[in-house]
């Protein structure tokens, strides 16, 4: 019927076309498109929070610290700053709000004592770095930033850690009993009360009210992640959690995710949670929203905790399996939320 240019012109554009949709698809997680000028950023305090139990006056403590810490990553994304900054800037904010667990307000282990964990991790090099069961360190998360940047390591705990910041004057340091708080020590007496007739040991706590974490896209399109923490209310010595370890609490790539999680920490670790989220993208080619959901529903247990998270194009998801989770975030479009989570 078609005569022999026009017959070899339709097959020529068929698998142009065919060509185009097979390239589109097989990097559509680097195909995301993100505005000239916007940014974004998210942040959580934590899924052990139950907002039917606070009063007024608690949400609204809440409400104002989420929003104030969102206020100092926002402001560095804003001013061109690098999506790494305005993590480890929001976190340091965090780290400082005694309402949360991480830095001062971090949760007592069952010596009475503070171990703090915390990673960060920069999408556009996968380079990271991480400290746990640190516990002088005012702000962790500048030292995690630090075993990144002036390190070969990825993660260092303990005194391995402390002598690490002996050497940087700009880590400043407290004596371990600054980071109690008189709310924290009633939590771990009733909790320890609560568990006398068992066996402690064996028991890490529910999920504590707090860790805290914070993804942002800067304006040139690079991820970042990083999560900060005191662990599970009166946690073994020397138990680490996930948000100290790359993969399970904390993940960043460009092109796919940034992530951050918070809850029972093993049941993050051993689900990958975290890279399991930026797979789920990556090679399943799910949009952030339904990934996060199949990791949430299908993957991890129930009551285990929740994940922030942001794509390349700016879009946010907040998502808990949990009673509660507060959490703050203003997305590439510019929407602003503050919430505590359901109901
Ligand atoms: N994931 C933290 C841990 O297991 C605790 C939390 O997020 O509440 O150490």
């Amino acid at each position: 019927m078609f005569s022999e240019p026009s017959a070899l012109r339709v097959h020529s554009i068929f698998w142009l076309v065919y060509f185009c949709f097979n390239c589109i698809m097989a990097d559509s997680t680097n195909a995301a498109y993100l505005p000239p000028g916007k940014y974004a950023i998210a942040i959580h305090g934590g899924a052990g929070i139950e907002p039917a139990k606070l009063t007024i006056k608690e949400k609204a403590a809440y409400e104002t610290a989420l929003s104030d810490c969102l206020a100092v990553g926002e402001k560095i994304l804003a001013g061109g700053g690098t999506a790494l900054d305005a993590v480890e800037q929001t976190i340091r904010a965090l780290e400082e709000e005694p309402l949360f667990n991480a830095g001062r307000g971090a949760v007592f282990n069952s010596a009475g004592k503070h171990e703090l964990d915390a990673s960060i991790m920069d999408g556009s090099t996968r380079a990271c770095g991480a400290v746990a069961s640190v516990s002088t360190v005012r702000n962790p998360i500048s030292l995690a930033r630090i075993v990144m940047t002036d390190t070969k390591q990825v993660l260092l705990i303990a005194e391995g850690a402390e002598k690490l910041a002996d050497r940087y004057p700009r880590i400043e340091r407290v004596s371990n009993d600054w980071f109690s708080t008189p709310e924290r020590r009633k939590e771990w007496e009733e909790k320890r009360a609560k568990l006398k007739a068992k066996e402690e040991a064996k028991d890490a706590g529910p999920a504590s009210k707090g860790t805290v974490g914070c993804v942002a896209l800067d304006k040139a399109g690079h991820l970042a992640a990083g999560t900060s923490t005191g662990g599970m209310t009166n946690k073994p010595v020397g138990r680490i959690g996930d948000s100290p370890i790359i993969g399970a609490g904390t993940y960043a790539e460009d092109g796919v995710c940034a992530v951050s999680c918070t809850g029972t920490g093993e049941e993050f670790i051993r689900t990958n949670a975290a890279f399991h989220l930026a797979a789920l993208i990556r090679y399943k080619k799910l949009p952030l929203a339904e990934a996060t959901e199949e990791l949430l529903t299908k993957i991890l247990p129930a009551d285990a905790g929740g994940i922030i998270s942001l794509d390349a194009s700016g879009n946010v998801s907040l998502r808990h399996n949990t009673s509660g989770m507060s959490q703050a975030s203003l997305d590439a479009n510019g929407k602003r939320v503050v919430s505590l989570g359901s109901p």
